[in-house]
């Protein structure tokens, strides 16, 4: 393919009526960094769409003349490093071409006011209406299908994603975690411009945010006024450092599980922002629906490519269910069941296959709970009471500190209420027929036809939704996902883009 640096806006849009593949949109200031490699190498990694990276150096979002023009400008080595590191064309713009004096068109836009009073919204008057108004320009002349932006400036990325939004773009917006240099701090085209000694208190600054985050896993607290005073001591000017909601941008609430501390310091000219994200726990999906809706195989897929744990409760119902019948315990006898609750183990273990085993008491079970025997039995066994609220207490040991995806009937609603991402997964009652007889796991298969396959599904869907103790509902706050029509993959990228945009990256790669 050939590269291409296009420097008019109209040969730009002429470029663009012919094209016929996808873009990936980076937009720069120039003076390229490894953050900004890092977010071209991730968009040519990602799928096989146009890389085109912009350099730009937007006046619009400067609040400060000197700083604009102080601003370092390496265009021949930005051209370098956009090619080699992925990107397909370059724009090159001039500020007459984004803004033309004779454009009456050109739409000066406000950034989103939530989200623009937190923080650098503060002190910074006018600076993200000017991001708003040149990415909603060139999101206009490029027409991308993904956007590509870095959570080092996570406030602007909350204020582009809710642009897109508000302003019905088709576009994704996908992020990378900060770039940190061999000293911890930030990378950013401002650092040329830093000397000995201001480097030396931005690290000294980027230090305690990570020495806070750390405390907060064990602690589970922080101490801004503690922070505020190190910071002092060291003659290091904050103006601002707060911990709050990372989406809204506003005060916690006590159950809030993610935050964001964020910070900006003045070291002589130079304004510097950094931030870490808090985690009470690692992140939680549940995923719920009823029988055959492609739960297992969906769940199992995130699991491996989110590298989060796989929790498949359906498992633990069917394998006590199992014991029970083995050990031929009246289950409707509260205190035959009691007894046997008391000493139950259950535990899952990766095999060969790269699948889980399951073992209950010490006697792998993955086999035999797929039986047709314990599908028409299990529903019952699991509308117990005491069954449930043990089954329950295992599960959320299990999840105690996060980081996995768990699927079943109630995880949403009662297992992990505060999950970050709840979805509902469901299909027609032909499709997961259709599903449960083509898999091959599932010793439905070749035990029973299609129809009579279709009526024991209804039933336990029945049983399940029906029961007295947390039955089978969407949460309120779950997605339905309604799976007829589409591929395996389709659901699965479906449902990491909703965690991509409910868990920063970086946190996902703690
Ligand atoms: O998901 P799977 O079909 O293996 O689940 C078997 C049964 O276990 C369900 O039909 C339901 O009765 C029960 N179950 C439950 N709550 C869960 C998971 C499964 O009641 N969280």
């Amino acid at each position: 393919m050939k590269k291409l640096i296009i420097k008019k806006t109209e040969e730009l849009e002429e470029w663009r009526r012919n094209l016929k593949s996808n873009i990936n949109f980076i937009p720069t200031m120039g003076n390229l960094h490894y953050g900004h490699q890092k977010l071209i190498s991730t968009a040519k990694n990602d799928n096989s769409n146009f890389n085109l990276v912009s350099i730009f150096i937007n006046p619009l979002q400067f609040d400060n003349k000197s700083d604009l023009e102080n601003y370092p400008k390496t265009i021949d080595n930005d051209i370098k490093i956009s090619f080699s590191s992925g990107a397909d064309v370059i724009f090159i713009p001039a500020t007459e071409d984004i803004y033309p004096s004779n454009n009456k068109n050109i739409k000066f836009l406000k950034a989103s006011i939530e989200l623009s009073s937190a923080l650098c919204g503060l002190n910074r008057t006018g600076h993200f209406d000017g991001v708003c108004t040149v990415v909603y320009r060139l999101l206009n002349i490029i027409k991308p299908k993904n956007l590509y932006l870095g959570e080092k400036d996570w406030q602007q990325l909350l204020i582009l994603k809710n642009l897109v939004q508000t302003n019905k773009l088709n576009i994704s917006i996908k992020s990378i975690p900060t770039q940190r240099d061999f000293d911890g701090i930030p990378l950013s085209s401002r650092n040329i411009n830093l000397s000995q000694k201001e480097r030396k208190l931005i690290r000294f600054f980027s230090n305690e945010l990570l020495i806070a985050k750390n405390n907060f896993k064990k602690e589970k607290k922080i101490n801004l006024k503690e922070i505020t005073k190190k910071l002092s001591e060291e003659k290091i000017l904050i103006e601002y450092l707060e911990h709050l909601h990372p989406y809204t941008l506003k005060n916690l609430e006590v159950d809030d599980n993610i935050s964001i501390l964020a910070g900006a310091i003045r070291c002589g000219e130079i304004r510097l922002i950094d931030h870490v994200f808090l985690m009470k726990r690692s992140p939680i999906i549940a995923i719920d629906g009823p029988a055959g809706s492609g739960k297992s195989t969906v769940t199992k897929l995130i699991a491996n490519k989110l590298k989060l744990l796989y929790l498949d409760t359906g498992a633990m119902y069917r394998a006590l269910s199992w014991l029970l019948i083995k050990e031929k315990i009246d289950y409707k006898k509260e205190k035959q069941l009691n007894n046997i609750l008391k000493d139950i183990s259950i535990v899952f273990k990766s095999n060969t296959n790269s699948n889980q085993d399951v073992f209950i008491n010490n006697y792998c079970v993955t086999e035999e709970i797929r039986s047709q025997k314990i599908s028409s039995i299990v529903s019952q066994i699991s509308a117990i009471k005491e069954v449930r609220k043990f089954l329950v207490e295992e599960q959320r040991k299990i999840g105690k500190s996060g980081g996995l995806v768990a699927e079943g009937r109630d995880i949403g609603t009662t297992v992990f209420p505060d999950a970050e991402l709840k979805i509902f997964l469901t299909a027609s009652i032909d499709e997961r027929a259709k599903r449960r007889k083509s898999d091959k796991k599932s010793k439905d298969s070749n035990e029973i036809d299609l129809n009579k396959l279709k009526e024991l599904i209804k039933k336990r869907d029945f049983e399940d939704s029906n029961r007295e103790s947390s039955p089978l509902i969407k949460a309120n706050d779950a997605i339905e996902i309604i799976t007829d029509g589409f591929s395996i993959n389709e659901v699965v990228d479906k449902i990491i883009d909703l965690y991509n945009d409910k868990i920063p990256k970086e946190i996902q790669i703690q």
